[in-house]
């Protein structure tokens, strides 16, 4: 029996655990893959408060590490489901089941891909899935943002202040997201609409050089680029929680800053849950508090 089961090692599942050890609470962290979530991928962190730079895979190997030593438990299994005993809740992995007083689920959220075929090899050479974390690598350089949502409009009007030429290409001729954002980036000289089109293919020599266009009457066009920003939407990986805790239409976690579902002693922490910023820093901010609230919890148990 674990005070707190914590499902998922990204930034917000390992803080999560440093918060929940340093309330001398004994805690599981269960993780499919590997520690880290997908800020490993990000080559260079610019955005965290005194840390100018540092790469995404030493940042999450640090936090681990500190998660490690102050006693959090690892298994590297999947958490496929969710009993809840009342007092107690039972976590359900593909190999075994951990009965824990409080969960927190920190599964993140996997960005949609294009499902081009070298899409995967191009990631940090090219091909980016966030402007604010990659977009000052292309000062002065042409990118293309895919996407007709808040994200693609948002990346866009991030990236014009920095690129020279910024395409925005997506699959309709109106946008899913704001009409103000969509009218402050047609005031933008240096922002080309590419409507009712999508991306068919990824050149690249080493690095991403141009990509191939198609409109919706099939004419192909090539457009020379540095960067592409994919934003087509992101998929919360909730799925095999939604039978036990309420998740909002796009599936995230429904849990405000508390972090608190409708499943009591049951929390939700980070990119998974309900929210409009989802950063390395409010994912660490999620786990804290997160933990907080468990902590809290447990102690109502027996009071
Ligand atoms: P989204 O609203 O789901 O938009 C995804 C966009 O990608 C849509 O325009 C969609 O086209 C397009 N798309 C989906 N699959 C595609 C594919 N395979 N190829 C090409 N295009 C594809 O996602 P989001 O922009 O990430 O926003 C998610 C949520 O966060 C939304 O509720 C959004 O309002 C919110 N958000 C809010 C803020 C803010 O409040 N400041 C900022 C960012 C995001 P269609 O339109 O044709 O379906």
């Amino acid at each position: 029996m674990y005070d707190i089961i914590i499902i998922g090692a990204g930034p917000a599942g390992l803080t999560a655990a440093i918060y929940a050890r340093r309330a001398s609470k004994s805690v599981l962290v269960l993780e499919a893959l590997s520690y880290g979530g997908q800020i490993i991928n990000t080559p260079d962190i610019e955005n965290y408060p005194a840390v100018p730079h540092v790469s995404g895979f030493v940042f999450a190997t640090k936090v681990y590490e500190q998660a490690q030593e102050l006693g959090a438990e690892f298994v590297y299994e999947k958490a496929v489901g969710i009993r809840d005993n009342g007092g107690t809740k039972t976590v359900v992995t593909t190999e075994n089941e951990y009965e824990g007083k409080a969960v927190i689920i920190a599964t993140g959220s996997e960005n949609r891909k294009l499902g081009l075929p070298n899409e995967a090899d191009l990631v940090g050479r090219g091909v980016s899935y966030c402007a604010t974390c990659d977009g000052a690598f292309y000062r002065k350089k042409v990118v293309a943002v895919v996407g007709g949502g808040n994200t693609a409009l948002e990346d866009a009007l991030y990236l014009a202040d920095l690129a020279e030429t910024v395409y925005v290409i997506h699959r309709r001729d109106a946008f899913r997201g704001d009409e103000s954002t969509v009218s402050a980036l047609k005031q933008r000289d240096n922002v080309k609409f590419v409507y009712n089109s999508t991306i068919t293919k990824l050149n690249a020599d080493k690095r991403l050089t141009s990509i191939e266009v198609t409109d919706k009457d099939g004419g192909v066009s090539t457009l020379e680029v540095n960067g592409l920003f994919v934003a087509v939407g992101r998929i919360p990986e909730n799925q095999n929680f939604a039978e036990i805790i309420k998740l909002d239409d796009a599936g995230y976690v429904a849990a405000g800053e508390d972090c608190i579902t409708n499943a009591p002693g049951i929390f939700a922490a980070g990119d998974n849950r309900t929210k409009s910023v989802r950063q390395l820093v409010t994912a660490a901010a999620d786990g804290a508090v997160a933990a907080t609230e468990a902590v809290r919890y447990i102690s109502s148990l027996t009071a």
